[in-house]
């Protein structure tokens, strides 16, 4: 996997994604990450990339032709027409499984707007898929795409070192994960749960989906409609519901 970031703060995403999983897969050669600024692309003396809005209004924007020469830039360097990503709190919010969806690319590209946005003009260009990381304005797109990167990388062969890591976690069949326990067995007087020191996986693997599944009706009952569930488990799943619903009572 081949990250582009074009943004006007380069520093700011590879100080952040230098470091720890992400930063040790990047020197492993398990996937590359260029911050390219959009400020070099610049055709005026005082390198400005942004001017007021036509029409008025508050703040600036991100001019057409930086962004469209830093893409360009990047375009021709891959060969191809890459996906390019849109960091705005616009777009669909992004989720883990369209971090599995991206995580399937060789290239992606990364824009990362600021101040009040970036030209629609250039957008329209450009753009494949308009991704916002939440319900709130932040000051620039930076942050979600280090967000993305990270997400998608851990995703990636090899970037974790158990490859099964990734793949019983929250989200994984619309389920959040259950609790993780290590040692000591006794911490500030409570247990481990006795079933997780008993040795017997069946036991384990069917307390570890319960809890799953009690825990994603109480913190993200949103996700349960559409949990991917055993027979077995949808039973287990309509008597904890009944049994809650008369605890309500
Ligand atoms: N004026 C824009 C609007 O109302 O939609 C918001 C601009 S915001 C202050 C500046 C930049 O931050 C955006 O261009 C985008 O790249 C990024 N950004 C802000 N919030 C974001 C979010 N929730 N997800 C992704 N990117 C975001």
């Amino acid at each position: 996997m081949n990250y582009y970031i074009l943004t006007l703060f380069p520093d700011m995403v590879m100080d952040g994604l230098n470091t720890s999983i992400i930063g040790r897969a990047k020197e492993k050669g398990l996937l590359s990450i260029e911050a390219v600024n959009i400020r070099d692309f610049t055709e005026n003396k005082h390198n400005r990339v942004d001017d007021y809005p036509y029409g008025g209004g508050a703040g600036m924007v991100m001019q057409a032709q930086p962004v469209y020469d830093a893409y360009r830039h990047v375009e021709e360097k891959i060969g191809k027409k890459p996906r390019v990503i849109y960091m705005t709190p616009q777009g669909k919010t992004f989720n883990q499984s369209m971090a599995e969806e991206f995580a399937k690319e060789e290239e992606l590209v990364f824009l990362c707007g600021h101040y009040e946005g970036i030209d629609e003009r250039v957008l329209e260009e450009v753009v494949t898929d308009y991704v916002s990381i939440g319900d709130y304005v932040l000051t620039g797109g930076e942050l979600p795409a280090m967000v993305m990167i990270d997400a998608i990388s851990r995703l990636l062969e090899d970037v974790l070192h158990n490859d099964t890591s990734a793949e019983f976690e929250t989200f994984h069949d619309n389920l959040l994960e259950y609790p993780q326990y290590s040692r000591p067995e006794t911490w500030n007087g409570k247990k481990v749960p006795e079933v997780l020191l008993s040795g017997h996986h069946a036991n384990i693997e069917k307390w570890r989906r319960e809890q799953s599944i009690m825990r994603t009706v109480e913190w993200r009952p949103d996700l349960i409609e559409n949990a991917v569930l055993s027979k077995k488990e949808k039973q287990f799943l309509d008597k904890y519901l009944e049994e809650r619903k008369k605890d309500l009572h």
